[in-house]
């Protein structure tokens, strides 16, 4: 459990740590052991039985199997549940399975087999809800529209804020007092614990593409959940079974990453408002999309974050043929998915991370998303207006064609 008296920043240097002083080391250990020796049969028998059904490992018995712990990926987690105000957090090798585990743990595991979504919510995630993969039933619906989605099989409600790719703030307590009994996965991904702590608002869980922020340099592939030990339980049991285990060397670059989540996120967010008032002057630009940027009229950017992070989408005047010269033209962004990383990105969400999301519910042809990075802003800026350049170019050409 978190010690608040400490700063978060201070939380991100030294959580998951408390080990390390007496295996008489300083630098987070990396134990890449597949298996473990057994003390006995029987407390070797305890200990996988333990584990199997989502418990620790006992202080006199083994961790047994690395698909069943490993003190690593334990470190990384303890950390993360510090920073998330939880007690617990399991971490798995995808966020998508980290959302795999988190839908059948509330649903198949208890009966309960229906789902309300609110969208918007990441491609991927709605595409796992939509194809019915996990045996669930699914209602898509708005945020005002939760209360009225929940059915007596109602097993999870799963939203996402700020949500991808626009933006979108929805209000988590207000999604909680609708979900009555219900637990609620908050997607928080993109504001990371630094802006943003969805337990504290009454979330059941709060999940991460670890992949994104959290490992912040774009070569890890991971998902954590934070939640309280009971859920954690429920968490690991179906990660034990379904074989969905972080790797140790993941588990270390995140804990790793976590030291300058503070920071990054400062300087990437203070990057992504000096972009945003640049953009909104941009006559090829039709719409900014940012949190805070039309006043926070429900004030929900004040009451349950902490700022507004790195994220930008932008709705390009000259639709679709506009939005790809630009993703086609920049040279310092890179044009890949992904996002939070210490390098900018820019992408088209409704051709890929969006893609397998059903057409009227897919972002808009013109619209793009920029992951803000660590790079100097007025480098991003000269390339952003050199992209643009492209587009006023070819559009004057197609005009010359025409007459
Ligand atoms: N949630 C959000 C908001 C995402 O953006 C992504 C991936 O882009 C995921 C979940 C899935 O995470 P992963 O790609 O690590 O499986």
């Amino acid at each position: 459990m978190s010690d608040q008296s400490l700063h978060p920043d201070t939380v991100a240097v030294h959580s998951g740590r408390g080990d390390l002083t007496d295996l008489g080391v300083h630098a987070l250990p990396i134990d890449l052991s597949t298996t473990n020796p057994l003390p006995d049969v029987e407390r070797g028998g305890d200990s996988y039985e333990a584990m199997a059904t989502g418990g620790r490992p006992p202080t006199d018995g083994s961790m047994v199997y690395a698909r069943l712990w490993n003190p690593t990926v334990g470190r990384f987690e303890e950390a993360l549940a510090e920073m998330e105000h939880a007690e617990a957090s399991v971490a798995f090798s995808s966020g998508m399975a980290a959302m795999t585990a988190v839908i059948l743990a509330m649903t198949s595991a208890t009966g309960q087999r229906h789902v309300v979504a609110v969208r918007p919510l990441y491609g991927g995630t709605d595409h796992l809800l939509g194809s019915g993969l996990l045996g669930t039933e699914t209602t898509f619906c708005h945020a005002s529209e939760v209360g009225v989605s929940i059915r007596p099989d109602t097993g999870l409600v799963v939203m996402e804020t700020p949500a991808n790719p626009t933006l979108e703030l929805v209000d988590i307590a207000a999604v909680i007092r609708a979900a009555g009994d219900v637990p609620v996965v908050v997607d928080n991904t993109f504001a990371t614990p630094i802006l943003q702590n969805p337990l504290d608002h009454g979330a059941a869980m709060s999940l991460h593409s670890a992949t994104k922020y959290l490992g912040g340099h774009g070569d890890v592939i991971a998902g954590v959940v934070a939640c309280n030990e009971e859920t954690a339980e429920a968490l690991r049991r179906v990660r034990a079974i379904t074989g969905g285990v972080l790797h140790p060397l993941g588990a270390y670059l995140l804990h790793r990453g976590l030291t300058t989540l503070p920071v990054r996120m400062a300087r990437q967010q203070e990057n992504a408002q000096a972009l945003v008032q640049w953009l909104i002057d941009q006559p090829g630009v039709d719409e900014v999309f940012f949190p805070g940027l039309d006043g926070d009229p429900d004030g929900i950017l004040e009451r349950q974050m902490h700022g507004t992070g790195a994220m930008i989408a932008i709705r390009m005047r000259g639709g679709y043929a506009a939005a790809s010269a630009v993703a086609g033209s920049v040279k310092l962004f890179t044009h890949a998915v992904s996002l939070g990383g210490v390098d900018s990105l820019i992408q088209h969400p409704a051709a890929l991370t969006h893609r397998p999301v059903p057409a009227d519910a897919r972002p808009d042809a013109d619209v793009l998303r920029l992951s803000v990075g660590l790079e100097h802003v007025g480098d991003l800026i000269a390339d952003l207006a050199q992209a643009f350049a492209t587009v006023v170019d070819s559009e004057e050409a197609a005009r010359a064609a025409v007459s």
